[in-house]
């Protein structure tokens, strides 16, 4: 029976890209590195429609998430992190662990954070050097306007915004530099179509200086180590690269921008996230992210009320599709889905008949999804 991957990372990965990776394998010291590493850097620099560099290192997107922690905070570092839910928490906790002192907002699960709340809260903590985001939160399916919330922000000592994009970037309008974000982590295994195991940072102009001027205690994810062999007229890694999933990401990086400007793409993954959600609805799931503009491009949460959605995403393993359930407080009350890929009609409707397959006796309340599905799917 085929097997069809809907979690939220890792995605089903293009047969282009699983085989990108039985290249042969090259020497990460040689001409043949660097020429894919600027390659890939150009292609990252299209996608972020941002100058600069992007560090990568072999990590896992909480990798990433550290490495931003580890240049920017240290002890005694005033902290603001909002949070709408478990990846906003695990980064408050890396800062708390580096010795910040954390001032937390924390917003309802299932409910964004607004521009206006944000910049509340940096009015109300002068101090705070470092602010922390999460755009997309996986755990709600939750997407937050960063670049509404940046342009909010006081002028007068704005913080350092860092972003976690661990599930954004690439499904995803993430423009750090446009947007002022001072540092983005990424991760390969979600929006970047590609294996598990690439952690990404970007930084702004102001980032690099202050990473600079702070002396953390670190040596893997010291980024002025990495941007020393990142800027160089044949750029390499400090450290041995994961050389066959810079293949892939190649591979990945140039399936999305073969649309064009970016936008493009991301403009198909909120389309198939519209009509996976109309379909949803119709048949009477309920989405847990209630206000429209909230709701992310790449994954839907949602629950069957009145039902049992912890039965129906045993139903789904057992047709061979593979659902995420909720994480923490939201444990087996919720199923998420993912549309990173390659999810089109076909994809969809494939979804949603397999959630109706699975809704047992609730089956009998179910509106004509897949017209409903279909409809918004054509409105484009
Ligand atoms: N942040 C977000 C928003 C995520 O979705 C995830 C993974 N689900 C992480 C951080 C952590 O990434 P990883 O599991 O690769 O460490």
């Amino acid at each position: 029976m085929n097997q069809y991957l809907f979690t939220p990372g890792p995605v089903a990965l293009s047969p282009e890209v699983s085989l990108a990776q039985a290249a042969p394998m090259i020497g990460h010291r040689g001409k043949a590195f660097s020429e894919l590493f600027t390659r890939i850097e150009d292609k990252l620099a299209l996608l972020l429609k941002s100058e600069g560099r992007t560090v990568i290192f072999p990590s896992a997107g909480t990798g990433a998430l550290e490495c931003l922690a580890a240049n920017f905070i240290g002890p005694g570092v005033d902290v603001l992190s909002i949070s709408c839910g478990v990846f906003g928490d695990r980064f408050r906790e890396i800062a708390a662990l580096y010795g910040a002192n954390i001032t937390a907002v924390d917003v309802p699960l299932g409910e964004g954070v607004t521009p206006a709340l944000a910049a509340e809260a940096v009015r109300a903590n002068p101090r705070c050097a470092v602010l922390l985001l999460t755009q997309n939160e996986t755990s709600t399916a939750v997407l937050n306007p960063i670049r509404e919330i940046i342009a909010a922000l006081p002028e007068e000592n704005r913080p350092l915004a860092l972003v976690d994009g661990v599930s954004s970037v690439g499904a995803m309008p993430c423009y750090p530099q446009a947007w002022g974000i001072d540092g983005l982590a990424t991760a390969s295994q979600k929006g970047l179509l590609t294996p598990p195991g690439l952690g990404l940072v970007w930084i702004s102009e102001r980032g690099w200086k202050a990473a600079a001027e702070r002396k953390c205690p670190n040596y893997y994810f010291d980024l002025i180590r990495q941007k020393k062999t990142l800027c160089k007229n044949a750029p390499e890694n400090p450290y041995t690269p994961p050389v066959s999933l810079y293949f892939a990401l190649e591979t990945a990086l140039d399936a999305i921008l073969s649309h064009g400007d970016p936008e493009n793409w991301f403009a198909l993954r909120a389309r198939a996230s519209r009509a996976f959600a109309a379909g949803l609805e119709a048949m009477g799931y309920e989405l847990l992210v209630k206000e429209k503009e909230f709701r992310s491009p790449g994954l839907t949460a949602f629950l069957l009320p009145g039902g049992d959605t912890c039965a129906v995403s045993k139903a789904l393993k057992a047709m061979g599709i593979d659902p995420a359930g909720g994480q923490a407080e939201l444990k087996g009350k919720i199923i998420r889905m993912a549309h990173y890929g390659d999810f089109n009609w076909p994809e969809i409707s494939l979804a949603l008949g397999s959630l109706y397959a699975a809704m047992g006796d609730s089956r009998g309340r179910a509106g004509n999804f897949i017209a409903e599905a279909f409809g918004v799917w054509m409105e484009g």
